[in-house]
């Protein structure tokens, strides 16, 4: 017991200097970024034009890595409130559809009920912007995101989240979600276990259905909230 309390306390001295390193690092970094953002839009040296929205981009992949995994260190307590999800999709459809665009990717939402779920909804969103970046991240030359909602019992919502890219085999669909696991060049694999955290600490569940070559739903399940009258 007394050896348990030990290594609790220092989890939380780790998590604690994590963040403090975190911090420390982040305000040079965002000196860095405004000097070269200014540098960039300033300059006659072309080479420095062409290169300044690159090292921009690295910066922001580097403190996008920095907040990943703080938050699976030092985990904030979710902030459950009553939300209508329809807002929160829709939020987050717009939210990520530039980034589809990018990649001929159309993410829409369909079939959305007026359901009021108890969820945190920045944690929520934070989520739902991962899943949905992997799908269009899954999706070679074209295609779509599909987000619609169903009622999984009495006291659950079910958002689907269909791609219609890659898919997974069985070996990587087991994998997902692990520390590091990354098929990406670029990608820090670390995306889909900060979302597994973020919902499960707010009571919800993520199921995972994929084909090779045909595609991938996602099944994130939410609590309703018990204080409102439900659509069925
Ligand atoms: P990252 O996106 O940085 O690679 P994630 O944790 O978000 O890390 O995802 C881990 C891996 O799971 C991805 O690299 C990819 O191989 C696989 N994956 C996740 N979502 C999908 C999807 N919708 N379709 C195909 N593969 C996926
Ligand atoms: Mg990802």
């Amino acid at each position: 017991q007394l050896k348990e309390a030990v290594y609790l306390d220092k989890l939380a001295v780790a998590g604690q200097m994590a963040a403090a390193i975190a911090h420390e690092v982040r305000n040079p970094m965002t000196t860095i970024r405004g000097m070269i953002q200014f540098l960039g839009s300033t300059t006659t040296d072309m080479k420095l034009k062409e290169y300044s929205p690159l090292l921009i981009e690295e910066l922001d992949r580097t403190n996008k890595i920095i907040t990943d995994y703080l938050s699976m260190v030092k985990p904030e307590e979710p902030k459950l409130e009553s939300i209508k999800l329809e807002k929160v999709l829709s939020d987050v459809v717009s939210l990520t559809a530039p980034y589809g665009h990018i990649y001929n990717v159309d993410v829409e939402g369909s079939r959305i009920g007026p359901y009021v779920v108890n969820v945190d909804e920045q944690k929520l969103k934070q989520g739902l912007i991962n899943i949905i970046k992997n799908g269009i991240e899954a999706i070679d030359e074209s295609g779509n995101i599909h987000l619609y909602t169903y009622k999984a019992t009495k006291k659950s919502i079910t958002i689907a989240i269909e791609d219609n890219g890659a898919g997974m085999t069985k070996e990587q669909l087991e994998q997902i979600g692990l520390p590091f696991y990354t098929t990406k060049a670029k990608g820090t694999g670390l995306g889909m276990m900060v979302t597994y955290k973020l919902i499960q600490d707010m009571g919800g569940k993520i199921r995972y259905e994929s084909e090779v070559n045909i595609g991938t739903r996602v099944l994130l399940t939410l609590p309703l909230c018990s204080k409102t009258l439900q659509p069925e």
